[in-house]
């Protein structure tokens, strides 16, 4: 860091990068550009690190990729003396994990807590950042890096009536730090993505009632949870090489799994429920990875999507309730396939009742109660489970102003423009991590994490080691690459869902499937390629000579 003073005499702090956000993403590229020789400042809204494992402390909350590969992998130290207790930890012990990463590689000292990144400018002259931060200081950075997640803008639904009700509420995003006790409550869930299918069973053991409004039914695989003996966890450590590099380099989703070789068609009926059957007790995400052809054929999709409407149907004892729980608008596996923990089964509680919010939609909240279909559904306390501004929306609340004095608003109006979902042009020297257009919310997002940040550390020391201004991406290569992330989702199943990839959970947003479908080892391999062909598809500028950073 330098500083010179500003006209007023206060001191302008210089970094050569600025890192927005200490989750995942912002703690490791912290590490990394140290690593490099980089000044860098981390701002983080949250007082504390950890991004979405710190805001989302709701009941129930854990990861639903398996704790000891949705972990870092860049330190094997840290890999191998960190015990997981459980099969998919809970919010506690990942955010206990963050923490522990953030003590571990000293980083808490760069990392500026309580303080948002209100607003950016590319000054053109300078070939600088000009970062202003609430509170109103400025400070300049060479180089910007939004770690700002792709799930982490709670959206709050657009209900009548809801600031007049006299309960509390609780968004699932942004869960209160101290424990909230439902006991003897009743309850109102709205909402049954991921998060609602979490929460619902562990609120239905406390809550006197729990009544679940359910716009969409949603496919959840049975987690299968466990604790994880030394023996199991020893097993996979050992193992690690090889299970790192399947994530990285073979797998489409970050996730190490066999690689199905047939598809749901070549089977018989009975072979491919056996097959089928042996993955539902294994439980878990990778149920989608039984046939290679799940996300691609429709007919293929129905016999998996048929069988967990069959599980479903067997669960829940009411049938009319089974019913609305089946989930038949959309394909399996083209909204984001939910793990869960006895979710179904909680329908057969005698406290728990399911409202379709879908035939009767929220009319009004009262001041106690959930109306729909003129009927009261009375509540003392209120969770909305209503999901993100995914992927774009903590990207949108920050004022960023690229050449010309264009926001990344404006052009990004009529739906996200990347080149390999890491840069835009007209922003220079500004990069995403796990941004539109990258395989991102799709796959094992440490696996996307660690391989962008690794990608822009690298790309960010080829600029400085040339002595060059800017980097950015060419309109040329940008269109190219949001023709083909369009392309290659249209060969898929996942456009026929409204689902939050397409941003169709915020009224208004642009229908555009946001995430790269193309696999996590073969993007990997695209972005190898730019960057070994001296960043290809980027323009430079600047002179070809060694200097030191323009901002230190
Ligand atoms: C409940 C839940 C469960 C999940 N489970 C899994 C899972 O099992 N597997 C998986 O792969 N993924 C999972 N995800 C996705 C998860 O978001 C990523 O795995 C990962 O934690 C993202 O890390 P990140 O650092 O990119 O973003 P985040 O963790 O979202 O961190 C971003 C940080 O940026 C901060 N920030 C944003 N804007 C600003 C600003 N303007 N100024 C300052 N700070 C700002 C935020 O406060 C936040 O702390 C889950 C997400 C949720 C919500």
């Amino acid at each position: 860091m330098s500083a010179q003073s500003s006209p007023s005499g206060k001191p302008i702090e210089r970094y050569d990068v600025v890192v927005v956000g200490a989750g995942f993403a912002g703690m490791y590229m912290l590490h990394k550009l140290r690593g490099q020789g980089f000044s860098a400042r981390v701002y983080e809204q949250g007082d504390g690190v950890g991004g979405t494992w710190y805001w989302n402390r709701y009941p129930g909350a854990r990861c639903d990729v398996e704790s000891m590969q949705y972990s870092y992998s860049f330190s094997d130290e840290l890999q191998r003396e960190w015990d997981w207790s459980e099969r998919y930890a809970p919010q506690p012990e990942i955010l206990k994990y963050a923490n522990h990463v953030a003590d571990r590689f000293d980083l808490r000292r760069d990392i500026q807590f309580d303080t948002s990144v209100v607003s950016a400018a590319f000054d053109e002259r300078a070939s600088t950042w000009s970062v202003t931060l609430s509170g109103g200081a400025t400070v300049i950075a060479k180089f910007v890096v939004l770690a700002t997640g792709c799930l982490s803008n709670a959206r709050m639904p657009e209900i009548k009536g809801l600031d007049g009700f006299k309960g509390k509420v609780y968004h699932t995003g942004h869960w209160p730090h101290e424990t909230v006790d439902f006991t003897g409550q009743r309850v109102g869930v709205i909402g049954t993505g991921s998060s609602g299918i979490q929460l619902v069973p562990v609120i239905a053991e406390q809550a006197s009632h729990l009544t679940v409004f359910q716009r969409t039914a949603n496919f959840a695989i049975p987690a299968r949870n466990a604790a994880l003996t030394e023996q199991e966890r020893q097993s996979v450590r050992s193992r690690y090489p090889e299970i790192r590099h399947f994530a990285r380099v073979e797998s489409r989703n970050g996730i190490y799994t066999e690689m199905p070789d047939r598809g749901a068609l070549d089977d018989g009926d009975s072979d491919r429920r056996a097959k089928y059957e042996a993955r539902w007790n294994h439980g878990g995400l990778t149920f989608m990875s039984v046939y290679n052809n799940l996300a691609l054929d429709q007919t293929a999709n129905d016999t998996a999507a048929d069988f967990v409407r069959e599980k479903i149907a067997e669960i829940v004892e009411n049938p009319e309730t089974a019913k609305q729980l089946q989930p038949n608008n959309h394909p399996i596996g083209s909204k984001r396939i939910c793990v869960d923990t006895e979710y179904f089964a909680a329908f057969n509680r005698p406290n728990v009742t399911l409202v379709d919010i879908k035939s009767s939609p929220i009319e009004e909240i009262t001041v106690n109660a959930v109306r729909t279909g003129g009927r009261d559904h009375e509540v003392d306390a209120l969770v909305l489970a209503t999901g993100f501004d995914a992927m774009t929306g903590s990207v949108a609340k920050i004022e960023l102003r690229g050449r010309n004095g264009q926001t990344l608003n404006q052009k990004w109006a009529e739906g996200p423009r990347t080149y390999l979902g890491l840069m835009s042009a007209g922003f220079p020297n500004l990069f995403v991590i796990t941004g539109p257009g990258s395989p991102s919310v799709l796959s094992n997002m440490i696996v996307s994490i660690e391989q962008h940040v690794d990608w822009i550390a690298d790309c960010v020391a080829y600029v400085r080691d040339r002595g060059l201004h800017a980097i950015e991406a060419s309109t040329d290569a940008e269109d190219k690459w949001v023709a083909h992330v369009n392309e290659v989702a249209a060969t898929t199943l996942y456009p026929q869902a409204n689902s939050w990839y397409m941003g169709a959970n915020v009224p208004g947003k642009p229908r555009i499937f946001m995430p790269y479908i193309g696999g996590v080892g073969p993007y990997r391999q695209i972005c190898n390629d730019v960057a070994t062909k001296g960043y290809e598809g980027f323009v430079m500028t600047g002179k070809e000579q060694p200097r030191k950073m323009a901002a230190s």
